[in-house]
């Protein structure tokens, strides 16, 4: 099981890089919203450092979005408690530390593994329910 991050270690570690920075490695992984993985993306580059995951099997489907964004938007809050974040590994790019969030979407028929870049700015601290 891997380390479990609060919001609080999420934040230190993504402020702890520098996401100006050009990396050859994940170069193609960089996207300010949630989008599939892509074909060509080698897993090598990333390291696995936790999961937002709790233990507890009630995860929530509700998606935190106060300021009308949608799952999809580039500019929507990270919300740790909220879907999809509560199903969420945390990567970290080899080369440039740069910090990434994944998860596995189930449809009917497919499974689509998504990825998105940890932007420190929308991650939220919300009050413990
Ligand atoms: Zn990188």
């Amino acid at each position: 099981m891997p380390n479990q991050l609060n919001t609080e270690a999420l934040l230190t570690l993504a402020k702890s890089t520098n996401p100006l920075d050009e990396c050859s490695e994940c170069r193609s992984l960089i996207c300010s919203g949630w989008e599939s993985l892509p074909y060509s993306f080698n897993s090598d580059s990333l390291a696995l450092i936790g999961t937002l995951r709790s233990n507890d099997e009630e995860k929530s489907w509700e998606e935190y979005h106060p300021n009308g964004t949608q799952l999809w938007s580039s500019d929507a809050p990270i919300a740790i408690d909220f879907h999809p974040y509560n199903r969420c590994d945390v990567y970290q790019c080899k080369n440039c530390l740069r910090v990434y969030l994944r998860y596995t979407e189930y449809g009917g028929y497919y499974i689509d593994e998504r990825i998105r870049a940890v932007d420190p700015n929308l991650i939220v601290t919300l009050p413990m329910k």
